[in-house]
């Protein structure tokens, strides 16, 4: 088996929130993923985060810090600042990753590293379960193409991610540093150079991902042409080592981008909240024409109390109903989808299946 969940969910290690959930208990969420800002430094080709304008709010450190002691009492077990912005263009980042783990959440980044601090990476390593790095391509000119900056930002993001290594070996962390491919099928020249530039820094794992559009096809990925890439994908994977782990997300890779299931059950599990502090249950739905499906802001109104509204539980009833079909009113492959399969085949079957018999997989707590 291999040791990092790359392409898969994790509910079966949290069954008695599923079970409460089925019973039709208000659950707090597992896992949280939200940023710290809307802002972002880059103009990478293929960015979500900028089909979804939404109203932005200050984030201020109080409010950062109000929302994750919310979470804390609440029960949720994991915030990761991964979606929407570029959370290391927030002053606060930090400070929000040592407040988050004091309160003993499980803490998580993702980032394009060009703004990470090498100065707090002694701080922020420590209290992080993982730091992964969104590098597109392996090779200078075609990174700043891909991510939309000068081919400077790739040498000192990979600077970076070579102090990371160092800092995390010489205090013996149990952070995991991973690499993240966003992969157009247009990038294909980049996935060797990148599996073996991922390779030679000596982090933990490469996952090489599928990139999501939007319900209108936005960002015009064409999913037919991932089914060529099977070959070169599997090359990649066979560079993994009991060291080193290379995923490629099959399943969502090889989707054509559809869903099996209408109804949509994840977000009380997996929430999403963008940079801007708007809570929604997920990002392709932060636009603010989705505003139908927007809960509250964290500027204004705390989220222990967003999360105990009852427009929180309209909002999540109604994603869950007949009226809603995922399959004709969402973008596809969001960061839900997994766990959406999973707890669709749960409410169909009326129970949870039987526990999980394996070890606990690493970062459990990020579903
Ligand atoms: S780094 Fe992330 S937020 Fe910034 S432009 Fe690229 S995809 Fe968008
Ligand atoms: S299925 Fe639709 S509503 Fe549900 S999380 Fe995914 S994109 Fe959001």
């Amino acid at each position: 088996m291999s040791q990092y969940i790359l392409d898969g969910h994790k509910l079966a290690w949290h069954r008695e929130r599923v079970e409460a959930w089925l019973k039709g208990e208000r659950i707090a969420p597992i896992t949280i993923d939200c940023a710290l800002t809307r802002r972002c430094s880059y103009n990478c080709v293929y960015c979500y985060g900028k089909l979804q304008q939404n109203d932005e709010k200050k984030m201020t450190r109080d409010v950062i810090f109000r929302f994750l002691d919310d979470a804390a009492k609440i029960g949720v077990k994991a915030v990761s600042f991964v979606s929407d912005g570029e959370s290391t263009c927030s002053p606060y980042l930090k400070d929000a990753i040592l407040r988050g783990r004091e309160n003993g959440l499980d803490m998580a980044l993702g980032t394009n590293g060009f703004l990470l601090n090498p100065d707090e990476l002694e701080d922020i390593l420590p209290a992080l379960t993982y730091l992964r790095f969104n590098v597109s391509a392996g090779e200078a000119d075609r990174y700043a193409r891909i991510h939309g900056v000068s081919k400077k930002c790739f040498y000192r993001v990979i600077d970076t991610i070579r102090q990371s290594v160092r800092i995390k070996k010489q205090k013996k962390l149990d952070v995991t540093l991973g690499m993240q491919m966003v992969l157009m099928p247009e990038f294909s020249d980049q996935i060797i150079p990148l599996t073996e530039l991922s390779r030679d820094l000596l982090v933990d794992y490469l996952v090489i991902k599928h990139c999501s559009d939007d319900e209108k096809g936005s960002l015009g990925v064409d999913y037919s042409k991932y089914h060529a890439l099977m070959e070169i994908l599997k090359k990649a994977e066979s560079y993994s080592t009991d060291k080193f782990q290379v995923s490629a997300k099959w399943s969502k890779i090889f989707s054509d981008g559809k869903r099996s299931y209408s109804r949509c059950f994840g977000p009380p599990f997996i929430l999403q909240m963008s940079g801007s502090g708007l809570v929604a249950p997920c990002g392709m739905l932060f636009n603010s024409q989705y505003s139908k499906y927007h809960i509250g802001n964290i500027v204004e109104t705390s989220f222990k109390e967003i999360w105990e509204s009852e427009r929180y539980w309209q909002v999540m009833d109604l994603i869950a109903s007949e009226k809603f079909d995922a399959r004709t009113m969402c973008g596809c492959l969001c960061l839900q989808h997994k766990v959406n399969e999973h707890l669709d085949s749960i409410k169909a079957l009326g129970e949870v299946p039987a526990l999980h018999s394996g070890l606990p997989p690493m970062h459990k707590n990020f579903i």
